[in-house]
């Protein structure tokens, strides 16, 4: 999508902070981190939100990829979260589905 903001960032065309690289995915820190830790994993194809999406593969390696960030910057064992945003009501701005990976602080249940 020529106007998307985490297709351009997939392109190369938005600097930012990537984290990690996959044939399907791309990880990069979130601009306004919520945590010590708050990593963006995206799909390189576009799909605007979970509404849309329709490949499990697609889906599912976005959580092993975070799961591989969160081993790697060494939270596995103390814990993190994970979270995607479907729609306005629960908050998603960038309609790009994307997983956020949280963690390096306590995160209190239920989120606001
Ligand atoms: P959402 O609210 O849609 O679930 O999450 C969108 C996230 O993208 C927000 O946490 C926001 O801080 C982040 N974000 C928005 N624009 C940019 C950007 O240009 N670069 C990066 N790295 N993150 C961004
Ligand atoms: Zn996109």
């Amino acid at each position: 999508m020529d106007d998307c903001l985490f297709c351009r960032i997939v392109r190369g065309e938005i600097p930012a902070t990537l984290v990690a690289e996959t044939d399907d995915c791309v990880a990069f820190r979130d601009v306004n981190p919520q945590a010590p830790l708050h990593v963006l994993v995206i799909p390189r194809a576009h799909v605007a939100s979970l509404n849309e999406a329709a490949d499990a593969a697609q889906i599912g390696k976005l959580s092993l990829l975070a799961a591989e960030i969160a081993r790697r910057e060494g939270h596995a064992e103390s814990g993190y979260r994970t979270v995607v945003n479907t729609g306005a009501a629960a908050g998603q701005t960038v309609f790009h589905v994307h997983l956020h990976l949280l963690a390096g602080r306590e995160l209190r249940w239920p989120p606001g």
